[in-house]
């Protein structure tokens, strides 16, 4: 069914793009049309970003009393929870993910705004001792205009943990949405006007990535870039920067482990290592793509997770199954591919391995939950991100071992530790090299209020919690002399 073009969102008001041009948005369940979205590039961006610089330079948003900022953030928080039913239901139909996980993804966005709504007024500085007669302190101030380049995973999350935090600072922001996914980015953007926010602080641009997002990345007038997405386009995004002495939050993706030893408690553990993979069907940066299980527990492990593998119900996001398709035809083709390699590696299927044969799902692109076993640590089914609903399991002898092969990946975004013993979960604690450790938990809510953020190729840089205020303002020092 044709539907009608959602605009661009710039200096408070809905235009088309400069060129006409529109792209289609798919529905991953049935591989049908959506909606059309307007194809943004270069002269849509300059004036997206025209317009922030003008909020940023003259307009009311970084002059107000911080607390009156926070205040309009709590509004959009409100507005988002009374519409959390639709919300919910058109992120589940742009994304494909159940509609209990869109519920979540919707809570978890207002509470982005609630946070940062409630830091607004608490952005502090330091004083200085320096010497008698003079009284140095700092100040954060923050960027000016600003660009944010998301994913099509969470778009509404990961859309307001950034647009929230970035506003809190007083920055005004162009964001850039995925081209499969932005349909809920777009009616945030109609929720900040209800709320009352000022013209042009967020601009919402919608296209394709080399054509609007190559074009924000390196856009003179942006003065800190937010990014997350794949390694490869992350480098293009910073490289940009670079070019502008811009800096740049990396958000780049993971290979995460779940640790678990033979002592952990497995009636926790186990439900949990499932979920951090099933949930949103493996599209998750952070999701626990990697189970490594302590060789003397491997196989009842194995044989428990590959039984509740075969119990998940897989269907339509908007039948709320406990999991959807993947998001594009193109990526389930990947996946699939992934798993090939992985067979042509050694590696054992113990569960899934293909796409359901289901007649009422053959428009969508599912892939039956898959947990592959037998591989060493180097396998690329084991070193790369599959971004699908993928486990690959290794064993490990002792607590070294995890450790080495927890660390055996140029990813570190997120790892777990499952273990009854104290000194082994601080040792592994200490010893991983990731922007998050979890013990006996995975997530642990959210985390809306914990730094995220990657080591190594997962990216630099922290969103979310008290963290992302650093991120989003630069630091002045003043120092006066006053005798
Ligand atoms: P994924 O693999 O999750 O689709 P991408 O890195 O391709 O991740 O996309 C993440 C975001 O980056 C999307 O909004 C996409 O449009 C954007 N993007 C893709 N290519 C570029 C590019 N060359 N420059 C800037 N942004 C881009």
């Amino acid at each position: 069914m044709p539907t009608a073009t959602r605009q661009h969102y710039i200096a408070g008001e809905w235009v088309g793009s400069r060129s006409r041009e529109a792209l289609p948005t798919i529905d991953p369940s049935t591989g049908q049309e959506l909606a059309r979205l307007a194809r943004g590039d270069a002269e849509d961006i300059d004036r997206a970003v025209a317009a922030a610089q003008e909020a940023f330079a003259a307009g009311p948003w970084p002059r107000m009393a911080p607390a009156d900022r926070g205040r309009l953030l709590l509004r959009v928080a409100e507005l988002i929870r009374a519409e959390r039913d639709d919300l919910a239901r058109l992120e589940s139909q742009d994304t494909g993910k159940p509609l209990h996980q869109a519920r979540t993804d919707v809570d978890v966005a207002a509470r982005y705004y609630e946070f940062y709504g409630g830091v607004a007024d608490k952005i502090l500085g330091h004083t200085i001792p320096i010497a008698p007669g003079i009284l140095d302190y700092t100040i954060r101030e923050p960027w000016g205009a600003v660009g944010q380049i998301i994913p099509w995973n969470y778009p509404l999350q990961i859309g307001s943990r950034a647009i929230a935090a970035a506003l809190a600072a007083g920055n005004t922001v162009v964001l850039k949405p995925a081209e499969e996914a932005a349909l809920t980015v777009l009616r945030l953007g109609e929720l900040t006007q209800q709320a009352g926010l000022p013209p042009g602080v967020l601009n919402v641009v919608t296209g394709y990535g080399p054509e609007a997002g190559a074009a924000l990345a390196a856009h003179p007038g942006i003065r800190h870039l937010t990014f997350t997405g794949s390694v490869e386009v992350g480098i293009l995004v910073a490289q940009a920067a670079a070019r502008n002495i811009v800096p740049v939050a990396l958000e780049l993706g993971g290979k995460s482990p779940n640790v678990v030893f033979a002592d952990a408690d497995m009636d926790t553990a186990l439900p949990t290592v499932v979920r951090s993979i099933v949930q949103n069907a493996g599209q998750t940066c952070s999701a626990g793509s990697r189970l490594l299980v302590e060789e003397s527990a491997a196989d009842r492990v194995l044989a428990d997770i590959a039984r509740r593998f075969a119990g998940i119900r897989i269907g339509r996001g908007v039948d709320d199954p406990d999991l959807g398709p993947v998001i594009t035809g193109q990526q389930r083709e990947r996946i699939l591919g992934l798993i090939q390699a992985g067979r042509a590696e050694g590696a054992q299927v113990l569960a899934g391995g293909g796409v359901p044969e289901r007649a009422d799902l053959s428009g969508g692109y599912f892939i039956q939950p898959t947990l592959l076993a037998g591989v060493g640590a180097d396998a690329r089914i084991a070193q790369e991100e599959i971004f699908g609903p993928v486990l690959t399991a290794i064993t490990f002898r002792d607590a070294d071992d995890a450790l080495k092969i927890a660390n055996s990946t140029q990813y570190g975004l997120v790892a777990a530790v499952w273990t009854a013993d104290l000194a082994r979960a601080h040792a592994l604690a200490a010893g991983l090299r990731s922007g998050q450790v979890f013990v006996n938990t995975y997530g642990a809510g959210g985390g809306v209020e914990m730094p995220f953020g990657g080591y190594g190729r997962s990216g630099y840089g922290r969103e979310k919690g008290l963290e992302a205020l650093n991120t989003y303002t630069q630091i002045k020092n003043v120092a006066i002399k006053y005798s």
